[in-house]
Formats: C-alpha cells, structure tokens, sequence
C-alpha cells in the first residue's frame, strides 16, 4: 500500500484530511486486460488525459503499462510529459496536437506524437518538426478533425522530402453510448473511407463504448477511457468494469434531530421524522456536487432523487443541501451504532459512481475528473501488474 501523491501536489495524509479515495490498481489492470480482450485483435490504448481521469497519472499510466498497455492517449503537452516520465517507453499521443510552435518543439523532444486537427496543424507539425503524426478525421461529430475531404487532399499531397510520417488515422464518436445511434453507422461507413485512404496505416475510432460495440469500430487501436476506471460507458444495461476508486469521508458529527426540524443551509430539508444524521467532512470542493442534494437544489427541473452513501451495510441519502465541506447523511435506519471518525462511502463497491453522477445531474466523467485536492490518496493493488 502507497500513501501519496506526487503527480496531484502535495501529499494529503489521512489524519489530516475529511475525506480518502482509494485507487485499486489490481482493478485497473484488470479493466485493462478485459477491454484489451474485448479489442482484440487491435491493440488498446489507455487514454490518461484530466490525470488519468483524476486517478493520478504517475500511479495509474505504471500499473497499465505492467497490465501491457503501450500506448496512451493525453490531452495536453504537459499531460503527455507527465506520461513520458511515469512509462519511458510508451507511444504517447497528444490529442489537441501541436498547438504553438513552442509546443510543438517541446512535443518532439520528448518523442509525443500530436494528433492533428486541422490544416493549420498540419503546416505549423511540418514547419516547426515534421516527425511522426497522427490525423484526426472529423466523420460528423463535429467536434475536432479535419474533413474528409480535407483528409483526401492530405493524402495526395504528403509525398516526398516534407512528408509527414503518418502512424495513425483516427476518428471520435459521438454517440457510441448509444449504440442503436444512426450516426455511429453514419461515422463508421465515413471512416471506412478515411481508412481507405491511408492504407497500411494504424486506425482508431472506438473509445470505450465503441469498444463495447466492437466489430468493425475497433480498426486497429483503440482508446479505452472511462471504463478503464470503472465507469458505465454504454448507457442502457449492465456495467461490466470493475469499480476501481472508492471515495470515503469521515463523519465528525452525529446528531438526533426531533421530527419537524430542518438541516443544512436554506432549511431545505424538513424532517417528517425524528432522525439520526451525520455530518460527513464532504462536500462540493470535494466534487461530492451540491446538485446531488436531491429536492434540496432543484436542477433544471429534473428531477429530484439525492444521492446516497453507504455506512454499515444500509444505504444512507443525504438530507438537505451539500454544502462545500459537508454533507449530511440520514442514518435513522443504521442499526449499528455509528460515532464519530467512522467511514461513509459515497461511491465504490456498494454505490456506483455513475449513481452518483446521475444523482448530481452529470456524469461518471465529470465526477472522477473533479474530485479535486482534498483527499488522501491511497493506492492498493499495485504490485505486479
Ligand atoms: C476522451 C476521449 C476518449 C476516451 O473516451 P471514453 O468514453 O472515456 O472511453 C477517446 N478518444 C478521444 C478523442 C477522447 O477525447
């Protein structure tokens, strides 16, 4: 067990702070091992970009490369020098690609790959360094990616003394989560073209729900993100993944509170009945959303179950508002006698994560990449891959 973090500042240790997230690496590696499975047979990709979705970069890139990943995705520059140090050898691809001519020297001396968007980066990769690339292909998304047609001209022209070596063609989906979606077919055919352009070259379209789509989505690479960590990437049915981050707070306070009587800020929560709550040292600086307050904060006027914990073994919903370092829990129905210093859950083994999130309005991505400086970190299962 390893109790730190460099890659996420300063060290917090337990005794010192309200909450704990447990990283299970042994998980992680698993995750790996299923999606690579599921892949086959094209190569997996771990996408690390936001600090490995807020797991810690520096933990979590060793444990994949020991799980037999090689290659890994970022968003960022300074993301991809994070990766370089934590796995030395990996491929490293850089998504938002060269950006700036400072970037894009500070890209190839330190052999990341940029993933170019547009014909601006292509002519700033070839002027400012020329070394191996990949081109992004927009197939309908609309988010980042040169055209098809864009891609074609690209394909006639990089010939000769100022070629670019290309090493991957790659596409994103938009709606792999849903995969009865028309425009994942849409994407794909659209891709297939791309493909055919670029022969003999890597390809990659699948993120982690394409993975779940497989056939033709998987090319020859792709890029597991969310479910690596645990999270649901295909909306509908069961989740496979393991859970790999349990989140922790300690409760300082336990209180009996008569019928009739409010808690937390805008005495939103009335209580219809004499209840045992605790104040867990949680709260929205913690990325536990104050939108998971349930009736407490109305969102868009959707609505309004709260999230719950976990303590001894019952399922506890917050009452009232989350405020920034607090939460407080109904835990009238725990048999066990709880005290101060106890552990609640808020996500983990016992309450998905993507509960959570639905709860606060969002999703597994925005919860796992926001839940901030805080905590302990605690890294288990990391030995051995
Ligand atoms: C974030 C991202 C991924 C990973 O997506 P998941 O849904 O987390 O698996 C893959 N490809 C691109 C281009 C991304 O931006």
């Amino acid at each position: 067990m390893q109790t730190d973090l460099a890659a996420a500042g300063p060290a917090v240790h337990g005794s010192i702070a309200g909450a704990r997230l447990t990283i299970d690496l042994g998980a992680l590696a698993a995750n790996y091992r299923a999606l690579a499975a599921r892949s086959a047979p094209a190569e997996t990709a771990a996408v690390v970009k936001a600090d490995a979705y807020g797991l810690g970069i520096a933990h979590a890139v060793p444990a994949l490369w020991s799980a037999g990943c090689r290659t890994f995705f970022v968003a960022y520059p300074a993301e991809g020098l994070a990766v370089r140090t934590a796995a030395p050898g990996a491929r490293v691809f850089v998504l938002s690609g060269p950006m700036n001519e400072k970037a894009a020297g500070i890209i190839a001396g330190a052999g990341l790959i940029p993933v170019l968007n547009t014909a601006e980066d292509i002519t700033l990769w070839r002027r400012a360094a020329g070394g191996p690339a990949a081109l992004h292909v927009d197939t309908g998304m609309n988010r980042l990616g040169v055209s098809e047609s864009e891609a074609a001209a690209f394909a006639a022209e990089n010939t000769g003394d100022a070629a670019i070596p290309l090493t991957l063609v790659m596409s994103h989906l938009a709606c792999a989560d849903d995969p009865g979606h028309p425009l994942n077919r849409q994407q794909i055919e659209s891709f297939q073209r791309v493909e055919a352009l670029f022969e003999g070259i890597d390809s990659s379209l699948a993120n982690s729900a394409g993975i779940m789509i497989g056939g033709d989505f998987r090319c020859t690479l792709t890029r597991a993100g969310i479910a690596l960590y645990g999270g649901r990437a295909v909306n509908a049915g069961d989740n496979p993944m393991l859970p790999v981050v349990t989140a922790e707070a300690h409760i300082l306070q336990v209180r009996r509170v008569p019928a009739g009587g409010v808690v937390g800020y805008g005495a939103a929560a009335k209580l219809e009945r004499d209840t045992v709550v605790a104040i867990a040292a949680t709260g929205y600086a913690d990325g536990y959303h104050r939108s998971a307050s349930g009736a407490g904060v109305p969102l868009r006027g959707v609505a309004a179950q709260g999230a719950c914990g976990f303590l001894a073994g019952k399922r506890v919903p917050v009452v009232g508002r989350v405020s920034m370092d607090l939460t407080a829990f109904d835990i009238t129905d725990c048999t066990k006698n709880i005290v101060p210093g106890d552990r609640i859950e808020l996500f983990g083994a016992n309450i998905p994560l993507d509960e959570v999130a639905e709860a606060a309005g969002t999703i597994g991505y925005e919860l796992l990449t926001g839940l901030g400086r805080r905590y302990e970190r605690v890294y288990v299962g990391g030995s051995g891959g």
